[in-house]
């Protein structure tokens, strides 16, 4: 189950969730002053690309040497 975060409009108190998917759009009380009115910000679930692959992750065509930028095992750089 993902983690969600939220900043509350009312009090600006950011806090966290861990709530099902496809709850969590749904409303939440604010943990400081109870208020409904709370945004929910990028958590680092979504950072991942729908495919499930992390964004900046191993594969492709670079190979592990290539971290630190130009690579003599396989060319990139
Ligand atoms: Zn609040």
């Amino acid at each position: 189950m993902p983690i969600y975060e939220y900043v509350c409009e009312t009090c600006h108190r950011e806090f966290s969730l861990l709530r099902p998917m496809n709850q969590a759009d749904s409303p939440a009380g604010c943990e400081a002053c109870g208020h409904t009115q709370i945004k929910r910000k990028l958590s680092l679930f979504s950072a991942h690309n729908s495919d499930g692959k992390a964004v900046a992750g191993t594969g492709g065509s670079s190979c592990s040497g290539c971290a630190g930028g130009s690579c003599s095992s396989c060319g990139q750089g």
